[in-house]
């Protein structure tokens, strides 16, 4: 693959939601590219789009108009299957809440992502040496219940990176944590980023946390425009 070429781009994409027959446009004309090693976020009031943008760049939902790109590879015609398939394969996710299963360990939640398609046997390895990564090496064998928040946060990092993904996404990731824990995981985060050359997006309403990532981009009335550069 050209290196230089974006992980994901989205051109002119719009979406309208169709509630009761009345149409609601919430994208305009949104064009977005990232690449291997860039970091990126996403700014906006409430009620901006900003979940609506996250799951079409998830593959969770389909644009009304324009093409996502990922990899070089146009997406149209994948049915919810195929995109099923390519979204867990190829990107990570890590939300405000772990959502880690309660009665499983840490080293089993990580697995999760694996135990879909063919039987990957360097997984539980890989999860072990990334939960050292992460200074968890101890806690392999806790459960959610017996770890910290910032710790839960850390395993549900791992988890979303044990595919070895090329975008990860962030939504509200520092949302349930202390200042300090944000700030601890914002650097866990861009460290991750850097050493696995991936993408990073985050979307935030944290100032701070937006302000460390490469390029802030303001999403407003159905408009991304990169931060300053805002009508
Ligand atoms: P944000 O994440 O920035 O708070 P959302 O993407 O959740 O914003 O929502 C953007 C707008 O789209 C809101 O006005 C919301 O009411 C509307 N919306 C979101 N999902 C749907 C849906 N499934 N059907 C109709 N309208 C929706």
């Amino acid at each position: 693959m050209d290196n230089s070429a974006p992980i994901l781009s989205l051109s002119n994409i719009s979406k309208t939601y169709d509630s009761d027959g009345t149409p609601t446009a919430v994208l305009e004309d949104i064009n977005l590219a990232v690449h291997a090693g860039e970091s990126l976020a996403i700014v906006g009031p409430s009620g901006c789009g900003k979940s609506t943008l996250l799951n079409l760049i998830g593959l969770l939902d389909t644009p009304t108009s324009g093409t996502i790109t990922f990899q070089g590879e146009g997406l149209e015609g994948f049915d919810e299957t195929a995109r099923a398939v390519f979204r867990n394969r190829s990107i990570g996710f890590v939300f405000q809440l772990h959502h880690l299963l309660p009665q499983c360990t840490a080293l089993e939640n990580i697995l999760v992502p694996t135990l879909a398609g063919t039987p990957d046997p360097e997984a539980p390895e890989r999860a072990r040496q990334l939960l050292d990564r992460v200074g968890l090496g101890h806690r392999v064998n806790h459960r959610p219940g017996q770890l910290s928040g910032g710790e839960r946060q850390r395993v549900a990092v791992v988890r979303a990176l044990i595919n070895q993904p090329a975008l990860l996404l962030a939504d509200e990731p520092t949302g349930a944590l202390s200042e300090e824990g944000s700030g601890a995981l914002t650097d866990l985060l861009l460290e991750l980023n850097a050493e696995h050359n991936m993408g990073l997006i985050v979307v935030t309403h944290a100032p701070d946390v937006a302000a460390r990532m490469g390029t802030v981009y303001t999403l407003k009335s159905g408009r991304l425009s990169p931060q300053g550069d805002e009508a």
